[in-house]
């Protein structure tokens, strides 16, 4: 595992032709993951808006004027439906987050402490995304049974300072070594399409890929620009720049879960495909990341069912990638057909495009 890369090799990566580097993403992903399995994870706000801190993209800071609706810390009722439900639609984690700053110890974090334990209880993992927190903070949440925390790097530490002037990215590399001193997982990644370079895109995997160990999931958002926030005139980030990031996220960081995250809504079928053939394997699911839309739940599952993906159980680690000896043995067992069935996939055509093919005969 590499943790020495510099800024422009990560760029001659991200810049190889397209075939290049999905072949060589993909590659590396088949070697060290079972590319027909993606983690799916439900992400919960049990605590919205009213934050102090003023991250450009974000929709919760008190400070903008934006159409989110606050919201006190749900209860831990409130919170174990949604897991059951979340568990129910093949999810394998729960991720709360809640718009603060830091954790403040007293009856709020003992709140979600509780919440870790119940989420503990019904055999799924649970995440949490809180803001900063203390050694001590993530010694209490590991005891309660956290299995990842999310603190995201967002991007390169010279662009960080346009977007977020409430902390540094130091305090953020201070939060992820306090996890790192239990046995809690680390979830760290970033958002693409907040006006950055590309050696910013570059310096943030850089600055991922150097943490020793690696994260164990890495999300990578595209910025869904939100009304009221600075960052509100922003245009979409390309869906190639989105599979470029993803692939070459993989090259640098071999055995992360790369995560699909916001802005998976602007995305077609397509796109999340080729972003999945780079080396996706985890993604949002619920029908609201905090407060942006995503797509709905079924939705996801129809997609998985056409390109014969499955759901990875919760608590592995890592997908063990299956051996062409394995695959070949299992299409033997069943009289050399493969066990997944392409689905029938049905091409609607509107009026206009009927009448057209009729005019020619097709
Ligand atoms: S991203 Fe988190 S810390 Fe930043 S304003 Fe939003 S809720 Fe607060």
């Amino acid at each position: 595992m590499r943790h020495d890369w510099t800024k422009e090799e990560i760029l001659d990566i991200y810049n190889k032709p397209l075939m290049d580097l999905l072949y060589e993403a993909a590659t590396i992903h088949r070697a060290q993951h079972n590319a027909n399995q993606v983690q799916v994870s439900t992400l919960l706000s049990i605590k919205t808006g009213g934050c102090p801190e003023d991250c450009g993209y974000c929709p919760q800071a008190a400070r903008y004027h934006t159409n989110v609706e606050g919201n006190d810390l749900m209860s831990v009722q409130q919170v174990k439906a949604q897991a059951l439900r979340a568990k129910s639609s093949g999810s394998s984690r729960v991720c709360m987050g809640a718009a603060w700053r830091n954790v403040k110890d007293g009856p709020e974090f003992d709140q979600v402490l509780e919440m870790v334990r119940t989420i503990n209880k019904l055999d799924m993992e649970v995440c949490c995304t809180l803001g900063m927190i203390t050694e001590n903070q993530a010694h209490r949440l590991a005891e309660a049974g956290l299995y990842a925390y999310n603190h995201n790097l967002d991007s390169s530490e010279e662009y960080y300072k346009e977007v977020i002037s409430t902390r540094g990215y130091q305090d953020r590399l201070d939060t992820i070594d306090n996890v790192r001193k239990t046995n809690v997982t680390v979830c760290s990644g970033g958002i693409i399409g907040m006006g950055e370079s590309d050696e910013d895109r570059a310096g943030m995997l850089v600055a991922l890929a150097s943490l020793s160990p690696q994260p164990e999931s890495t999300p990578i958002n595209a910025l869904v620009a939100v009304e009221g926030t600075p960052l509100e005139e922003q245009q979409p980030v390309s869906i190639w720049d989105m599979i470029r990031m993803v692939a070459t996220t993989r090259i640098v960081m071999p055995q992360t879960q790369v995560r699909l995250s916001a802005g998976r809504t602007q995305m077609s079928r397509e796109g999340q495909a080729m972003c999945f053939f780079a080396g996706a394997n985890s993604i949002f699911a619920g029908d609201k990341l905090l407060t942006t839309p995503n797509p709905d739940v079924n939705e996801d599952m129809e997609m998985f069912k056409l390109l014969g993906l499955e759901p990875m159980k919760p608590f592995v680690k890592k997908s063990q990638p299956e051996s062409v000896e394995a695959q070949y043995s299992k299409y033997k067992d069943e009289g050399e057909k493969p066990k997944w069935t392409r689905p029938e996939h049905k091409i609607e055509r509107n009026e206009q495009a009927k009448a057209a093919a009729k005019k020619l005969k097709v």
